[in-house]
């Protein structure tokens, strides 16, 4: 697929401006399917487009995100977290929420 002939990867969805070539990466691929990082230095918003090919067309998801495209292929390398770890982190979250907020607090007071 020519990226340059797909809508989601030569404008920013946010503002509409032109991303430069190299503002466009591809971060996986997997058969008829492709994940892009995109980056507006316009409005300073990333994207990322999932892109898959079918027959007689293009299917795409969009979503806007703060990761840099060094993030997206850093962390297409790592391993998909599961439900089961996402509920494990929740509730552990849940029951030591003092704690935690106490530690945010600290880290935000030796930052200022
Ligand atoms: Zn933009």
């Amino acid at each position: 697929m020519n990226t340059k002939s797909y809508p989601l990867l030569t404008h920013c969805p946010i503002c509409h401006s032109l991303y430069a070539t190299e503002d466009v990466k591809l971060i996986e691929q997997k058969e008829d399917a492709k994940l892009y990082h995109s980056f507006c230095h316009n409005c300073g918003h990333g994207l990322l487009a999932y892109v898959l090919e079918v027959a007689g067309g293009i299917s795409s998801i969009g979503l806007i995100t703060d990761a840099s495209g060094t993030d997206m292929v850093r962390l297409a390398e790592y391993q998909a977290i599961s439900g089961d770890e996402c509920v494990g982190a929740h509730r552990l979250i849940l029951e030591n929420s003092r704690g935690l907020c106490q530690r945010l607090l600290d880290i935000s007071g030796k930052l200022a």
